[in-house]
């Protein structure tokens, strides 16, 4: 086994061979080689330099709940921001900011602005993952998405400096952000922009957001919705109507109450890919509809993601 030195940083915060499937939602993925937890700021930027002085790509990982990484051992650094959480918050006027650091569950976001009565958020009620996964992936529901409440991001670029961009220069689009399409950086801090409201209006917006969650299988070991919607049209209506719900690949299942899920009972990312693959082309022969995938695949395929088969 490869162990690559690490002479630039020092070691606490470095990790060899790390199973995977324990920090993701679907339980599958092999060992990365090695993996970063940075702490602090610096470590984030030295764990990026490092990469980069050494000539290697590198893989960002929050919480796992958006991510399908492949059964073989997985050959780029992993940077966790698993030891970057924290939330400090600044009031101006009736205006509240969340600074939170990227590795913060937004699960804690929302219940601090919940417990406050402080609005804005309540689109990304009930999803799983970090603060850096929802804005990399420009997360929400049918009731709004987080990118319209970002005020700013401090990001690591790919050479170990940092940046800042204002939230209302970044292209934000369905579950994507402009400033993590193709490029190496990480979002190390995010500022939320909260108004000052009540608890009981918080909670009747976070409401009006579960409701819309009812169908998905939150007791299952999934990712989420594998497919993006196609042009305003539903992926899982078309999964389903293309008789996709209870298909199954070895462990891994199309959930019976939500076609763009795919639950993982006992089995490999193999499994749910080939799924996800047979699930795609249903589609395409049932109604000519290309579905691109809303997970994001990391690690080694035998079979290419995008090429449909
Ligand atoms: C039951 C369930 C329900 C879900 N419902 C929804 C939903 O309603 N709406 C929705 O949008 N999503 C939903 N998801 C998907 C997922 O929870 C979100 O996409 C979430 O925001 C991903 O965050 P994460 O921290 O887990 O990211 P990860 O899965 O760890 O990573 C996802 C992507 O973001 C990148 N990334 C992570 N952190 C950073 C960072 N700091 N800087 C740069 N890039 C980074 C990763 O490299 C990867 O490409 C659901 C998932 C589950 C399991």
């Amino acid at each position: 086994m490869r162990n690559p030195p690490a002479p630039d940083i020092s070691g606490s915060y470095v990790r060899y061979d790390v199973p995977l499937s324990s920090l993701v939602t679907w339980g599958v993925g092999g060992a990365a080689r090695i993996m970063f937890v940075p702490r602090t700021e610096d470590e984030m930027s030295g764990a990026v330099s490092w990469a980069r002085s050494n000539g290697e790509d590198f893989f960002v990982l929050g919480g796992g709940s958006n991510v399908l990484i492949s059964d073989a051992a997985f050959d780029i650094p992993v940077i966790n921001t698993a030891g970057m959480s924290a939330i400090t918050v600044r009031e101006r006027g009736d205006t509240v900011y969340m600074d939170c650091l990227a590795g913060t569950p937004m699960k804690e976001v929302l219940a601090l602005a919940a417990k406050n009565g402080w609005s804005g958020l309540e689109c990304a009620a009930g999803i799983p993952g970090t603060v850096g996964g929802a804005v990399a992936g420009n997360a929400g529901s049918k009731t709004g998405s987080i990118g319209s409440s970002v005020e700013l991001i401090v990001t690591v670029e790919p050479d170990g400096s940092r940046a800042e961009w204002n939230g209302k220069d970044i292209g934000w689009g369905y579950r994507s952000c402009s400033l993590f399409e193709g490029e190496h950086r990480i979002a190390q801090n995010v500022t939320f922009r909260t108004k000052a409201s009540s608890r009981d209006e918080v909670a009747r917006l976070t409401a009006e957001t579960m409701r819309g969650r009812k169908s998905q299988p939150v007791s299952s070991r999934t990712a989420g919705c594998v497919f993006k919607n196609p042009n305003g049209e539903s992926a899982g209506n078309l999964l389903d109507r293309s008789g996709c719900k209870g298909m199954s690949v070895g462990g891994a299942r199309v959930s019976e109450s939500h076609a763009n899920f795919i639950e993982n009972h006992s089995g490999s990312a193999r499994d749910i890919m080939s799924l996800a693959l047979l699930c795609r082309k249903k589609v395409l022969d049932e109604f000519g509809t290309y579905l691109d995938f809303e997970v994001k695949m990391a690690g080694v395929w035998e079979v290419c993601p995008d090429a449909g088969e």
